[in-house]
């Protein structure tokens, strides 16, 4: 059963592809009854000062976060960094990296868009961006908005995923080199929704196994919209690898019911908090 959670370490805002501003993310959270909340837009911290903001506001407890999109062999890992120093070098120098590799892909998405027949999806996708970090939800709008698809998911089913038309791979810095810029930021490094990424249990074993050896120390258990057959999954990990749980729902759009803010079933009792040894003023058991 998915209950309030006074905790809540994984959300989106208009910084990258969720649809509430910093501020409004945190109003909802707290209207919510969360009471420690992480921001972790996609590749982006810019976020996180009007969170701040509108948190003291609000007398939550903001944690600074982002989730870095990373390269695993082939593939694609979402580490969510959590407690993290936003102006760390090591951390800006690797989310420069990162933008810039997002506006390279956002072209090449756009020229394919193009030959697709849409009009003008550069332009498009970066007004439904704004100031944030262009991603495929951006183009996924603007797709709808078009009148070419009827809904996000249609966008991505149709033209955005992985083997569709409009699906180009992104140069995003290496697993070794996200978990290393978060270390060195300060903060801990969490694998995002481990079920999500459509792997085998074989792969997403070697993916967990990869993320440790890379010092990777925490794994989402607790995943906006997941079953208890992901909670399992998850768990399983943990035990294994010897990883911290962390929960968060993944927030992006109201309109998303399956995963509001602090809407998290109970992380299990035989796992240890990623939270446990963060300091009183931002420990979820101690400021609730
Ligand atoms: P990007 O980081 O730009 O590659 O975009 C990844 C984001 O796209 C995810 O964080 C989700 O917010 C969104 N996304 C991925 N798949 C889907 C889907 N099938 N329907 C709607 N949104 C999706
Ligand atoms: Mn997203
Ligand atoms: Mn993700
Ligand atoms: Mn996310």
């Amino acid at each position: 059963m998915t209950q309030a959670s006074v905790v809540d370490l994984h959300c989106h805002s208009t910084a990258s592809d969720g649809a509430l501003a910093p501020a409004a993310v945190v109003e909802r959270a707290a209207g919510n009854g969360v009471r420690v909340l992480a921001v972790t837009d996609h590749d982006t911290v810019a976020g996180l000062a009007s969170a701040r903001a509108a948190a003291r506001a609000h007398g939550i407890v903001l944690v600074d976060g982002l989730e870095l999109s990373v390269r695993w062999g082939g593939h694609t890992l979402h580490i969510v960094g959590l407690r993290v120093d936003p102006e760390a070098d090591v951390l800006r120098e690797v989310l420069a990296r990162q933008l810039a590799a997002r506006e390279d892909r956002a072209e090449r998405i756009a020229a394919k868009l193009r030959r697709a027949g849409v009009e003008a999806p550069l332009e498009g996708a970066r007004r439904e961006a704004g100031e944030g970090a262009i991603g495929r939800v951006h183009f996924a709008r603007h797709l709808v908005a078009c009148g070419v698809v009827d809904s996000l998911q249609a966008a991505f089913r149709r033209y955005l995923r992985r083997g569709q038309r409009a699906h180009v791979a992104c140069r995003w810095v290496s697993l070794e080199e996200g978990v290393a810029a978060i270390r060195a930021a300060g903060g801990q490094a969490v694998l995002a929704h481990p079920t999500k990424y459509g792997f085998t249990r074989t792969l997403l074993r070697r993916a967990c196994e990869a993320f440790h050896a890379a010092g990777g120390e925490a794994i989402e258990v607790i995943t906006g919209g997941g079953g208890p057959g992901d909670v399992d999954a998850a768990r399983t990990r943990a035990e294994q690898y010897g990883l911290l749980a962390s929960v968060g729902s993944d927030f992006h759009d109201p309109e998303r019911r399956w995963n509001d803010l602090g809407r998290l079933r109970p992380l299990p009792s035989s796992l240890t908090p990623v939270w446990q040894s963060w300091p009183a003023g931002c420990h979820p058991e101690v400021v609730s």
